[in-house]
């Protein structure tokens, strides 16, 4: 039996893109080979990343002059090749100025990393309040190499309303756990990217969208993996790219368009997060810990109301304990918050959603 599965990542996977995956497992497209089997330069492969890109870019209306790159290593694996590539200097250690706003224990890791090679100033947090709002934008300055803001915050449930404008600073965003759930305009910004295994795919492939102009920048001595003119060059076939991971891809973004786009997409996700939201606001017994603003659509925390912590703990064990027992698994929230959190990604239906308010207004009544 299938469960419902509200994981921060990796998490839920369509349906029918699973069946259809396990349909072509041994045979793909006429081919006689699984794609696990097949060359990455094969004209095989070629029509599948081909297809994954143009869906991609159909979808987030990427514009011409931005490149799309298949990569691996994760989305922490960008935390250092942004300032590799855009603030190292021509020596190690001597970078330019990087900003990083602080939402969170994602944008913490990627100024503790960017620090490595770039002068970081953490211009704005949103530290002082558990980071459960999102802190205006300062402005950027003339000498800033970029610009970077993390746009869901999968682990505290917060994102980003307004863009910051930047001027001619690029401006970079993690997101990981928000690529395709609303609209974004690409334009806005420099550089985007998001491991795959929230909203697009299986673990394994990261997805870096990159304005022509910032391609070629790093320093001579920066690896030749984490340099984005090598990938860019290559058309992400520098090495072997994440083959299955893109034609998994393909299917969940094929998928996505046959239910309408990301503006569909989009509503269905407001109502889900809503619904959930509603219940939260009007509950006795849980809430939000988020400012209403600033609240994710992607990915919920909730909270037990109690001050005495020996029943919070219990109340939390069971809550997770007999919620999975009903077939709604992976609640349990972050190591670092405590507490519960679900995460309703694209491929979370609005049944799923349901199943669990139902849980928990059974649960609420009964420990009320
Ligand atoms: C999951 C996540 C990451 C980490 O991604 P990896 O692919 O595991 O490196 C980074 N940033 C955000 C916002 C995330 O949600």
């Amino acid at each position: 039996m299938r469960v419902y599965n509200f994981s921060p990542g990796p998490s839920v996977l369509p349906l029918p893109v699973l069946e259809r995956a396990a349909a072509e497992m041994t045979d793909t497209n006429g081919t006689g080979q699984s794609v696990m089997e097949m060359s990455h330069r094969s004209k095989d492969f070629k029509p599948i990343i081909e297809k994954t890109e143009a869906l991609l870019r159909e979808l987030m209306g990427i514009p011409e002059n931005y490149r799309v790159l298949f990569l691996q290593g994760g989305a922490y694996t960008q935390f250092s090749m942004v300032p590799l590539n855009l603030a190292a200097g021509e020596t190690p250690g001597k970078g330019k100025q990087a900003v990083i706003i602080d939402t969170g224990i994602w944008a913490d890791k990627a100024a503790k990393e960017a620090s490595k090679y770039a002068a970081v100033d953490v211009r704005a947090s949103s530290k002082d309040r558990a980071y459960t709002y999102i802190p205006k934008a300062p402005a950027s300055k003339p000498e800033d190499a970029y610009y970077h803001i993390t746009l869901n915050n999968t682990i505290v449930g917060t994102k980003w309303t307004d863009i910051p404008d930047t001027g001619s600073v690029p401006l970079v965003s993690d997101i990981s756990s928000c690529i395709l759930s609303e609209p974004l305009d690409v334009s806005r910004f420099g550089i985007l990217y998001a491991g795959a295994q929230k909203n697009l795919g299986p673990a394994g492939t990261t997805i870096v969208i990159i304005r022509d102009d910032l391609i070629g920048r790093a320093p001579q001595w920066v690896p030749v993996m984490l340099r984005y003119d090598t990938h860019a060059a290559e058309g992400s076939m520098f090495n072997t790219p994440p083959c299955y991971g893109i034609y998994m891809m393909g299917l969940v973004l094929e998928w996505l368009k046959n239910l309408g786009g990301v503006e569909a997409i989009a509503k269905i996700n407001r109502e889900k997060a809503g619904l959930f939201y509603q219940y939260l606001d009007s509950s006795k017994l849980f809430f939000s810990p988020v400012e209403k603003p600033f609240r994710s659509l992607m990915n919920i925390p909730f909270i037990i109301r109690t001050e005495d912590p020996e029943k919070k703990s219990e109340l939390e064990e069971r809550f997770i304990k007999e919620a999975a027992a009903a077939g709604l698994v992976n609640l349990a929230g972050h190591r670092l918050v405590g507490g519960m959190r679900a995460s309703f990604y694209n491929a979370m239906p609005v049944e799923g959603v349901r199943a669990l308010l139902h849980f928990i207004k059974n649960f609420e009544n009964g420990n009320a």
